[in-house]
This record gives C-alpha cells, sequence and structure tokens, in this order.
C-alpha cells in the first residue's frame, strides 16, 4: 500500500485533504465480481494444488502478495474468471478489514488515481520500469551489488551524524524526469485536472505514485533504498522498509520558495535534487527526535546544513528534523521518497525509550545513567565513612 496517508501527529503531516476528490463514476451496473460475491463464500482452507496469478503487475493498494495468497481460499467457481474480477472481488474482502474511515479514504484515492492513470499520456515511458544503469551511475550500481557496509561508504560522506550524501542519478535520466514532470502539470493545467499536492507544506509539487511512477518507484525502494538503510538506520526499521510516498518538490519564483523546520511522515527519507539552475535552497538539519521530543532544542552536534548538487541524493532518517532555506534564484526540483516500515510503526507503539535514535531520549538515559553512578559511588563513600569511624 502507498497513500500518502497519515497517522502520525508532528509539525509536517501529509495530507490528502484540502484538495477535493473528483466523484468518482456514477455509472455502476453490478460486476461480475459483485454478483459472484453475492453468492460465493471463501473456502475454510486453501486450496494448495491451485496455482495463483501473479498480481505483480498491478497498480493495486493491497500488496500483489496478499492477492496471490488469497486466491487459494476462493470459492472453486470463481478460480476460472479473469484475474480483473478476481481482484475486485478480493480487494472488496480486503477492505472489510480496514477501518472506517481509512476504507473510504482509501476507495477514493483509488478512484483518483485511477482516473489519472487512464487519462494521463505519459512523455517517456522508459521512466515507468525502473532500469538501473540508464538511472544511476556505475559508482552508486556497483556499491549497491557489492551490498556491505564498506561498499556503501565507500561512495558516500556522512558529513553530519545520521546525513549520508552520494552520487547517484545519471544527468540524463534528471533530464527526462523533469521533463515527464512538466508534462504532467501541463496536462494537469491543461485538463484542470484538480490534482493533489504531496504533502500539507507544499502548495507545488506532485506525488509520481498518482501518475504510474509507483511500481519503478517501490522497486527503488526495495532494491536500491532499502539495502543502505538495514546498514545505517535499522533502529527505525530500515530493514523492513514496506512502502513509500513518492514525490517531486518545485522550489523558486512562481512555486514554493522554502520549507518550515519539520519530521517526514517517513522512516527514511530518499532527498534527490534533479536540477535545474538555482542558488540557495540549502537543506538545514537539527537532530533526530521522537515524537516527544520533537520541539527540544539541538545540540550543536546536531547542526548542519547541505547544499544541493544536481544528481546528488541525501539519505536520513524521517525524524531527523529539517527545513529547506529559501531558493533566491532559479528552480529547483527534488525528488523525494519517503520510506515506510509498517513494522517499525506497529513496535513503536508499545515503545517509550527511544535512544537509540531520538537525540533528546539518549541525552536523558545518559543522565539518568550519571545519576545513578554519582548516587552509588556516594553510597560507598558513605559505608567507607562508616565503617572507618
Ligand atoms: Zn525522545
Amino acid at each position: 500500500m502507498s497513500l500518502p496517508g497519515d497517522r502520525r501527529e508532528g509539525p509536517s503531516p501529509v495530507s490528502c485533504g484540502g484538495n477535493e476528490v473528483l466523484p468518482a463514476d456514477s455509472s455502476r451496473s453490478m460486476t461480475v465480481a459483485q454478483m459472484v460475491a453475492s453468492s460465493q463464500r471463501l473456502r475454510l482452507n486453501p486450496n494448495k494444488d491451485h496455482k495463483p496469478d501473479s498480481y505483480e503487475d498491478l497498480q493495486v493498494d493491497f500488496s500483489p502478495s496478499i492477492f496471490s495468497s488469497l486466491e487459494r481460499y476462493l470459492p472453486p467457481s470463481m478460480l476460472g474468471v479473469p484475474r480483473d474480477d478476481k481482484v475486485k472481488f478480493m480487494r472488496e474482502i480486503l477492505v472489510k478489514y480496514l477501518p472506517h474511515g481509512e476504507r473510504n479514504r482509501v476507495q477514493k484515492h483509488r478512484d483518483y488515481r485511477k482516473k489519472i492513470i487512464s487519462n494521463y499520456q505519459p512523455l517517456h515511458k522508459e521512466l515507468y520500469t525502473l532500469h538501473p544503469t540508464t538511472f544511476f551511475l556505475p559508482s552508486f550500481l556497483k556499491a549497491i551489488s557489492d551490498n556491505t557496509e564498506e561498499s556503501f561508504r565507500s561512495m558516500m560522506s556522512e558529513p553530519s551524524p545520521g546525513v549520508f550524501t552520494f552520487e547517484m542519478l545519471q544527468p540524463r535520466f534528471c533530464e527526462l524526469l523533469l521533463a515527464e514532470v512538466e508534462n504532467f502539470e501541463k496536462w494537469v493545467n491543461e485538463t484542470k485536472f484538480r490534482i493533489m499536492r504531496p504533502n500539507t507544506m507544499n502548495k507545488y509539487g506532485a506525488v509520481l505514485d498518482d501518475f504510474g511512477l509507483e511500481t519503478m518507484l517501490d522497486k527503488l525502494m526495495e532494491g536500491f533504498i532499502r539495502p543502505m538503510s538495514k546498514v545505517f538506520f535499522p533502529e527505525v526499521g530500515g530493514s523492513t522498509l514496506d512502502s513509500h510516498h513518492g514525490f517531486v518538490v518545485e522550489y523558486g519564483k512562481d512555486r514554493d520558495v522554502d520549507l518550515g523546520f519539520h519530521v517526514d511522515d517517513s522512516e527514511v527519507t530518499l532527498n534527490v535534487c534533479l536540477g535545474k539552475q538555482f542558488s540557495g535552497g540549502e537543506l538545514f538539519f537539527r537532530g533526530t527526535r521522537c515524537d516527544k521530543h520533537v520541539n527540544t532544542g539541538s545540540q550543536s552536534e546536531e547542526i548542519f546544513d547541505y547544499s544541493h548538487v544536481p544528481g546528488r541524493a541525501v539519505l536520513h532518517r524521517g525524524r531527523h528534523r529539517h527545513g529547506a532555506r529559501a531558493t533566491t534564484s532559479g528552480h529547483r526540483i527534488n525528488l523525494l521518497l519517503w520510506c515506510r516500515s509498517s513494522v517499525f510503526r506497529e513496535m513503536k507503539k508499545y515503545q517509550k525509550d527511544f535512544s537509540s535514535w531520538c537525540g533528546e531520549c539518549f541525552r536523558e538515559k545518559k543522565e539518568r545513567q550519571r545519576l545513578s553512578i554519582a548516587a552509588t559511588k556516594s553510597e560507598l563513600l558513605r559505608k567507607e565513612g562508616e565503617s572507618t569511624a
């Protein structure tokens, strides 16, 4: 699933509100799946002999593997129907297990995306399938294929703890993606289609997942970002990243100017500058914080400013507080991939101590340890004094 959903309170919630969603098609007749659904039930035990269809290529809101697994439970009469009908039937079941508000939102967003994808004509089709050698620089590819901490470190620098930067994208790829985004915006303007912006803080920019790039970005996360996150951010679910929100933001004249101090609705954020010519727009960092400590001060070693270079990526925890200074001339467009881990989010509900990644939790923990050591020491001294007296 990859929706701009937000279950987190904080300075930067993503929102799919604010923009109205176009109404879904009103011409509704009963589909095959619905007819079957009204008369059929799932099997109690899976049909182990049945080989399920592959759903990998579908742009659906549940994981393709869920559909393959669930297919073994379909009533026998449904096994032979077209795949699309099976999807509809299974989706209706899965949706019932989502909380009520969520269900509505998921359905609306699904209709919204469908409407865009069936009307928008892509400019560069080659962007929609991940092609490592034309997308990425050889140094980056080599490091990923070697897949060791040493290989990652050999092509990146860590100018401030938890902030990694490295050369990533081919200039040609940046050009093509910029042209695709421009083409999409042209289509939005011509058709007066009301699109949702990437988050509550950016008035400009576009959600790449909404116009067909979801599968490509999923592959980017799984094959390239997750291996690095597994090594550098294991304490925030780096090895279990399983969904993403992919978008571009635009800064400069007639666009957003700067971006306030915030945290991302992500476990790990990839931020790559695509171009074009610009000055200003530095990214500033102020340390990683948990929900409780998000508004606490920064230590001097947490203060770090970074200047964007086209093609170059920054990788950091979503909870690493940051903002963007004003882009003072030209236009700057960045690709953002917010990578999320459902496992981490579930676990986090039961935890209180985040000292493995929150700078303030860490500081408090150290302080508690210091006080406890001091107390033990003075107790020992007191006892020693008693025994010698
Ligand atoms: Zn904390």
